[in-house]
Formats: structure tokens, sequence, C-alpha cells
């Protein structure tokens, strides 16, 4: 078997978030934790920060408590920035599945899109967004169809600009021999996560909302005369809802929703900044990538020109460095141009993966959740903030998703034992090109 190569690492390289660099991020006051709220959100990612905005605009009392220092934990400041409407299955698939519903969750994902574009245009919030487009990348001939399809369904049954590329027409798009064919989906864009997130704790400290970080909620216990007691790190809050916002940082507070969330894996590497000829050799026209692979890859252009590279090799927990060392021999077998080219970050972070592969949304022993963003949450973990408030505080509908079952994880608490076993059939999966 050949032996693994290191990563080249350059002299700066740190095991750190790229994004976290140079973003000033906000420090709450460490004032007393309130005794009553109206609603307390916890997770003070793009979901809590966004539900607990809305809910103050909407004249709710609201508390924040987010466990970590704000900015730093959770997947919010740490993932690939790709805004990117999609949901694991395309709306035909959907629609056969889940009937006409199929279709308003197909449809809804470009609204959780359309909602970042907004609030950075409306709030002027200064994350580099860009609408570059995005690229999926067919790694196999068996997977050409599926694109094709894909197509179809973009353009002709959602009416959103989309176009298949094969050929010359293919190289224009990526540097790289190892794909067939790819789609170009128009409405995909970039942006910094981290200064996105800011942007929201901004809107939310702005709005009145009271943020409380390196605060835990421990217990929730509802009360004889409706509403709940928190029991935090920090004190107790008294208040009458509660939304939990904690995607795959799920721990146990609510042990029905750690029995049907998986916290999986992601890392990604980020190289020093890039020759401008080698960035526009690697990706021309500067999309958001990513391929049809089960234990897929993603890649992009940061705003300073680096290569941030990232994906799953495995589903086996793994240390940041070893990750980094698979990503990087990943990344040089798809653009050997970058062969050599030392590291300035790595860094990892979990996503919410659910058995269905579906977002869910709801109440579970009546604490309100939004959860299992499976690897592609910030537009709709943006919207389900927004929709959760509207929902908790003025009986608007909820998401579609709310329709759905929530299935159980099978065997959740062995999870680490088999997860390597189904990282193994993956990989498998994707040399047979299914
Ligand atoms: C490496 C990586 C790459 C990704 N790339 C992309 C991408 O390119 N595009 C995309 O759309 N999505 C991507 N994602 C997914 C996206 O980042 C998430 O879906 C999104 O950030 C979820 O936001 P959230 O607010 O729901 O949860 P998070 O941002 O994860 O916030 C949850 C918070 O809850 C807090 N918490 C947990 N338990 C408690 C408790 N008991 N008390 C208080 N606080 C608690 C945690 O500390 C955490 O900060 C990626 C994720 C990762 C990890």
């Amino acid at each position: 078997m050949a032996r693994r190569r290191a990563a080249p690492l350059g002299p700066d390289y740190r095991e750190s978030v790229l994004w976290h660099e140079g973003v000033e991020r906000a420090h709450p006051a460490p004032g007393r934790l309130p005794t009553e709220a109206d609603v307390v959100v916890v997770g003070g990612g793009y979901c809590g920060l966004m539900a607990a905005a809305e809910l103050t605009r909407r004249g709710r009392h609201v508390v924040v408590l987010e466990a970590e220092e704000l900015g730093v934990g959770g997947a919010s400041t740490r993932n690939g920035g790709m805004v990117i409407p999609e949901l694991k299955y395309g709306p035909r698939a959907l629609t056969r599945k889940y009937g006409p519903l199929g279709r308003e969750m197909a449809e809804s994902v470009f609204d959780a899109c359309s909602l970042v574009a907004r609030l950075v245009d409306e709030h002027g919030i200064a994350c580099d967004y860009q609408q570059t487009g995005g690229l999926l990348l067919a790694h196999h001939d068996a997977q050409v169809a599926g694109l094709r399809e894909s197509e179809r369904e973009w353009v002709d049954d959602l009416g959103r600009p989309a176009h298949f590329v094969d050929g010359d027409a293919l190289h224009e798009e990526i540097g790289s021999s190892e794909y067939v064919a790819g789609l170009v989906m128009d409405d995909v864009a970039g942006i910094q996560p981290a200064k996105y997130h800011a942007g929201l704790v901004r809107i939310a400290l702005d709005a009145g909302v009271e943020l409380h970080d390196r605060t835990a909620a421990e217990v929730l216990e509802p009360r004889a005369r409706g509403g709940w007691r928190v029991a935090t790190t920090r004190g107790v809050v008294l208040t009458k809802d509660v939304l939990v916002a904690t995607n795959a940082y799920i721990d146990g507070l609510v042990p029905p929703l750690k029995r049907r969330v998986l916290p999986v894996g992601s890392f990604i590497i980020a190289t020093g900044v890039l020759d401008e000829d080698v960035a526009r050799a690697v990706i021309p026209r500067g999309r958001m990538v990513f391929d049809t692979r089960n234990l897929l890859a993603y890649w992009r252009l940061s705003p300073d020109r680096r290569m941030v590279f990232g994906g799953r090799t495995s589903l086996a927990p793994m240390s940041v460095a070893k990750a980094r060392d698979r990503l990087y021999e990943e990344m040089v077998r798809i653009h050997p141009q970058l062969d050599g080219m030392p590291l300035d970050f790595a860094w990892g972070g979990h996503v919410a993966i659910t058995f269905d592969r579906m977002p869910h949304f709801g109440r579970v022993n009546g604490v309100a959740y939004a959860t299992g963003c499976n690897g592609t949450g910030i537009a709709l973990a943006t919207w389900f903030g927004e929709r959760a408030a509207a929902w908790i505080a003025d009986g608007e509908p909820p998401p579609v998703f709310a329709h759905l079952k929530f299935p159980k994880i099978p065997m959740s608490s062995l999870r680490r034992a088999y997860l390597p076993a189904v990282g193994q059939w993956f990989r498998a999966m994707d040399r047979a090109g299914r």
C-alpha cells in the first residue's frame, strides 16, 4: 500500500479557522443572566441569532444562550461559505416521496438563499458576498445522466438558471481532468462565513437581543403552570418558550433530538495565497465547486485567493492533522497544479446528518427545534431561524419540513462502532459511480 504523504505546511501554519482571522468578534457584556424571558434560544449560530433578532422585532424579550465563545463554537464560522439552494434530493424525487409538499421543499431552499442575499443587502453585512455560481462535478460516467436530470429540474421545473457542461466547456470551468461533466448553477453564492455570522450578531444586538455566550443550557424543565425552567451553567431563566438551535452540536439537552441527529466531522484546509495565474488555472470562473461523491469534496477560492478545500474522506473520528494530510492528497489528485503548495490553515467542524437526509423542524416534548442541515445549512439555518420566530411569536405556518416524520438514527448509541464501516461502503460506491 502506498505510504501517505504529509501535507507541506507553511511557516505560519495553524490548526485554526482561516475565517476567524481579522474578524472582530462581538463580546456581549458578561452581565447577569436575566431571570425571566419570553423565549430562550439555545445556540448562537445563524439559526439562533436570526430567530432571536426576528422574535425581538416581533416584540418578544429574547435571551440567547451559547455554550462556547460567540463566533468560535458551532459550524457557523467554520464552514465552506457556499450558499447553495440544495437538499439531498431534487424536486422530482421529493415530489415522488412527499407529493406537493416535496415541490414546496425544493422551492423553499431558494427562498432561504434569497433571504441571505436580502439580509446582506439591507443590513450592509460586509461578508464578501458574491453570486459566483456553483459547479457540481460528476466523478464517474454513471453520474452524467443524474446531472442532465438535475439541469432539467433546475431549468424546467424550478425556472432557475443552470447549464450542463462537458468537453471544452467543462475545462473552461475547472482546471482538472478528474471529472467527466458538470452542472453550473447560477444561484449559488460565496460568503466569508465568520463575517456573515458577525453581521447577524450585530443585527441581533441592534434589535435588543440579550446574548450570553460561555453559557450552556443544561436542563429544560416544564413548569406546572406552563413555560420552562432553563437551568444553565450561570443560573436559571424562567421562560414561556424554548427554541433549540444547536444543529450538529447536539448534546443531551433534548434526548429525542440526540437520537435523531448524527454529528459527522467535516474538515477544511487552506493554502497560502495563490498567484493569480494559478488561481485562474484551478477555478477559472471563481465558482463554488463540489462533486457528486457520497464522501464529497468541496472547494473554492477565498476572497484573499487561497484554495479552500474541504470534505470527508472517512466517517471515522479523526484528528485535524490526519484529515489535513488526506485532504491535501485529494486536492493534489484533483488539481496537480497545487502540488507542493504549503498549507496555512486546517480545521474541522460537525455537520448534522439525519437518517432521511432531510432537515427537520417542529416541537418535541414541547420544545421547538430546527435541525438536520446535512452539511448545507448557511441559508437553511438562517431561514429556519426567521421562520421559527414567525411561528413562535405570531402563529405563522412553520416551514414545510415540519410535516416530515423525524426518524431515529438506528443504533445511534453504537455510532462510533459502525460509522467507519459506513464510510468504507460510501467509498466503494463512489468508486463504482453510485
Ligand atoms: C466544515 C464544515 C463545512 C460546511 N460547509 C458548508 C457550506 O459550504 N455551505 C453550507 O450551506 N453549509 C455548510 N456547512 C453547514 C453549516 O455550517 C451549518 O449547517 C450551519 O452553520 C448551522 O447553523 P446553526 O445555527 O443551525 O448551528 P451552529 O452554527 O452549529 O450553532 C449551534 C450552536 O449551539 C451551541 N450549543 C450546543 N449545545 C448548547 C447548549 N446546551 N447550550 C448552549 N449552546 C449550545 C453550540 O456551541 C453552537 O455554537 C458546513 C459545516 C461544516 C462543519
